[in-house]
């Protein structure tokens, strides 16, 4: 079964034996390479095997053999033979912390005995059990003298105390370890409470922040809603009287009215003037509270731009042929037809067009439309003043105007109205322009609508 050569065999047969097997049992595990602490256990064990062997089966052989383990890894294997059956066939040492001392502490039957065999493996830190190795430690082994059994127990004496320091020594490193365990498990747990803490109030002061932000985001809506209800509720109610004021203003100039003298006829033409640019204003508030309010439903339907475009060109013409501007509007390439609110649509181009040719000394004043995929871009450019970088966002706000514009011609709301309204047809608005060079409005707006 093992082949292997033994390396040592004794006998068991009186007490002193005991204490020699003991003895070589270290001498061996020490040749084979097992650690110090390691060569006391094998050698105890072995004499507590031994000492039972020898009271419960009047003695043994012992056989001392290295076989190789399953892990190619060397074994220290002693097969006891007993001389007189065991009990049952079976063997219990008598302290059951016996077999904690080894690898292996069992009964096999071998060829038809029954041995009680133990085992411990070999350190891979020794060096390797070559045959070679191991015929060389046969040899020593043979020629090595045994020492008398009082040498034996003095040895085993100074074992016992060695072994016994060695307790003590790892009792008190064991009581420093867990000293020092158990305040790094504080710490841990300090330092876990104050993270904990931490996270909690830190997730406190984010839902805070969170409910001021709905509230404040509430806040924004209700009062832009009753900004955009006050405006048009405002507007609506300045447009009568201001309609009435231009009217009875017609009526007072009318040449079948009494005469006026020239003083009363022009003072009245400052009322009308101011009047229709109150009612203009009037009409450009009331146009961008409902943009902003949502209160504008885009009427969708298939706008033919070739109509639109001379629709534009001839109201528009008027105001160009007073000046020594060239209003320019390009056909728009066919298939022209575009998926939006055609009265939405020409309002945004007129107002871009009037804008244009309002801060256009000489050039010209372009109207352009190209299809690019799905969407249709429209471009007004002019070869105006231009608008200076830093307020192309800036105009589009409400009731603003360039420095130096001329106040009396506008109000300042066109632009944020024609975005609104860009914007509920599922479109956007942008400026490029170059101060001194002209500046061009872009939209560019879904080709079949929202
Ligand atoms: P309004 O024309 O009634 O003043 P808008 O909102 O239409 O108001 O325009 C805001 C301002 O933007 C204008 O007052 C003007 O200063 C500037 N602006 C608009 N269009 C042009 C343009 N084509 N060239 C130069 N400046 C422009």
């Amino acid at each position: 079964m093992t082949g292997e050569a033994p390396l040592l065999q004794m006998a068991l047969r009186v007490e002193q034996d005991i204490f020699l097997i003991r003895q070589r049992g270290r001498e061996v595990a020490a040749a084979v390479g097992l650690e110090h602490q390691d060569q006391i256990r094998f050698a105890t064990a072995l004499s507590e095997v031994a000492r039972d062997l020898l009271r419960t089966a009047d003695g043994a052989d012992v056989t001392f053999v290295v076989v190789a383990g399953a892990d190619g890894r060397s074994v220290l294997r002693v097969d006891l033979t007993p001389l007189a059956p065991l009990p049952g066939d079976r063997y219990e040492p008598q302290s059951g912390a016996v077999a904690r001392l080894v690898d292996t502490l069992s009964v096999v039957g071998m060829e038809g005995d029954t041995v009680v065999r133990m085992s411990r493996r070999v350190p891979a830190t020794a060096a390797a059990l070559t045959a070679a190795r191991l015929a060389e430690l046969r040899e020593k082994l043979g020629h090595s003298a045994p020492a008398s059994a009082l040498d034996e127990l003095a040895t085993q004496n100074e074992q016992l105390i060695a072994a016994l320091d060695e307790v003590r020594r790892q009792r008190d490193e064991l009581t420093v370890l867990n000293s020092e365990l158990e305040e790094t498990n504080r710490g841990v747990m300090a330092l876990y409470t104050q993270l904990s803490e931490e996270l909690e109030e830190t997730n406190r002061g984010v839902v805070a922040l969170y409910a001021e932000l709905d509230e404040k985001s509430a806040q924004l809506r209700a009062a832009s809603e009753s900004k955009s209800r006050f405006l048009a509720n405002v507007s609506h109610e300045l447009r009568a009287p201001v309609t009435a004021i231009i009217g009875l203003g017609r009526l007072l100039t009318d040449p079948a009215s009494d005469p006026l003298t020239a003083e009363q006829a022009e003072q009245i033409g400052l009322i009308r003037s101011s009047a229709a640019d109150l009612l203009s204003l009037v009409n450009d508030l009331l146009d961008l509270a409902k943009a902003e309010s949502g209160r504008i439903e885009p009427q969708w339907a298939d706008v033919d731009l070739k109509a639109l475009f001379g629709q534009l060109r001839g109201t528009l013409r008027a105001l160009a042929t007073a000046s020594a501007v060239e209003l320019v509007v390009e056909d728009p390439p066919a298939p022209a037809v575009l998926r939006a609110d055609e009265v939405l649509l020409a309002q945004v181009l007129r107002n871009l067009l009037h804008n244009a040719l309002k801060f256009t000394q000489q050039g010209e004043v372009r109207l352009r439309a190209e299809r690019d995929a799905d969407r249709w871009r429209f471009s007004v450019s002019d070869t105006g003043a231009g608008i200076a970088p830093e307020l192309h966002e800036r105009i589009f706000e409400e009731f603003y105007q360039v420095p130096g514009t001329d106040r009396r011609s506008g109000t300042g709301l066109g632009l944020p109205y024609a975005r609104r309204v860009v914007n509920l047809l599922g479109g956007s608005m942008t400026l490029t322009s170059e101060p001194g060079r002209g500046s061009t409005f872009t939209v560019d707006l879904p080709a079949d609508g929202v």
